[in-house]
């Protein structure tokens, strides 16, 4: 058993951790959300600030370096994330990444959801010096595919001239949103997803019963942090709402505008989310009544139901105009407005 890590993570983690001495100068932890990459990067860092690792390659928990990492206030370790990110987490990480704030929110008075460009200057400044404390500096971007392209192309220059006694972690859930420039200068440790038997029992320890661990780790295609932020939110509940409302916009009459007031209450985002996930499921069940991997898998015969009343062509734009509404949340439109404009243009999709 190892503090701090899941225990899928454990093996990827002892490797990287018998390799720390040779470690490339920058590593991108790549998975899916909800595997636990960066408390997997957290661990990797206290590791490398310890003075004095275990023989089997953990971190002491007694000397300075670790004493230090675990207040938040080792000066060798820096952490950058999006505001919105580090202002939402409980984690240790986020007490390091508050010493790496966009310096310029533009107009936006919003919290940011992006990594901005100062943010990286900032990074690039501290990363110049020399370790104050231990061997080396650690310096994690999370998640780095919320770079945004200027802080991308800032980043590079780092990546191109890497600063003597440091160890950069990228960790991305969506790595491929990375500009190639970028990954092609990290080595790839992919991060996966345990076998289904582990993550139900894992989930099982987390006080979620049989039934609904399964239901909860298929939603969450098998990541099981993300399977337990599904149960934390209610999104079986929310779920069952969500699609009795676009089965009810589409014939029966309900109102589009209370249908968005309850969708912004349960989570503009999460909502939309779910809605790119579902017109997906239609699009590949227009194709294929059999498809395998829907995002639904439970809820195929009613999603068939109500592909059989729509047309497959109708429902590719559709899908871009809620990918487009997902990526304003956040910005100066109003949710409600958002939403609204989503599930008025849902129930007048033409029918067969
Ligand atoms: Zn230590």
């Amino acid at each position: 058993m190892t503090a701090g890590l899941h225990p899928w993570n454990e093996d990827r983690a002892l490797r990287l951790a018998r390799e720390r001495a040779r470690l490339p100068h920058a590593l991108l932890l790549a998975g899916p959300k909800g595997l636990g990459k960066t408390d997997l990067a957290a661990w990797l860092a206290q590791l490398l600030l310890c003075a004095q690792p275990s023989a089997a390659h953990q971190p002491c928990g007694r000397c300075q370096g670790c004493t230090l990492y675990a207040a938040g206030s080792h000066p060798d370790l820096h952490v950058v994330q999006p505001e919105a990110v580090y202002k939402s987490s409980a984690g240790l990480l986020a007490q390091y990444a508050l010493r790496y704030p966009p310096a310029d929110k533009g107009k936006d008075s919003k919290d940011s959801t992006v990594i901005r460009i100062d943010q990286i200057r900032a990074l690039i400044e501290a990363s110049q010096t020399r370790p104050q404390i231990a061997a080396r500096k650690v310096l994690i971007l999370s998640p780095a595919d919320s770079l945004n392209v200027n802080a991308a192309n800032s980043l590079l220059k780092l990546l191109e001239e890497p600063p003597p006694d440091s160890t950069l972690l990228l960790v991305a859930d969506r790595p491929t949103r990375l500009p190639a420039t970028i990954r092609s200068r990290c080595v790839n440790v992919p991060v996966r997803a345990p076998e289904r038997g582990a993550a139900l029992a894992w989930l099982a320890a987390q006080g979620q019963a049989p039934a609904q661990a399964e239901l909860l780790l298929e939603l969450a295609a098998g990541a099981p942090l993300a399977a337990l932020a599904l149960a934390d939110g209610d999104f079986i509940g929310c779920r069952t709402r969500w699609m009795d409302d676009i089965e009810g916009l589409l014939g029966k009459g309900a109102d589009p505008v209370g249908c968005a007031a309850r969708w912004k209450s349960a989570g503009a985002e999460r909502g939309l989310s779910w809605l790119q996930g579902c017109v997906g499921d239609l699009i590949k069940l227009g194709f294929d009544p059999g498809a395998p991997g829907l995002f639904n898998p439970d809820a195929r015969a009613r999603l068939q139901a109500l592909q059989n009343r729509l047309h497959l062509n109708r429902l590719f734009g559709f899908l871009e105009l809620v990918a487009t509404s997902r990526n304003a949340l956040g910005g100066p439109l109003d949710e409600q407005l958002l939403l609204e404009d989503v599930l008025i243009q849902w129930s007048r999709l033409p029918r067969t």
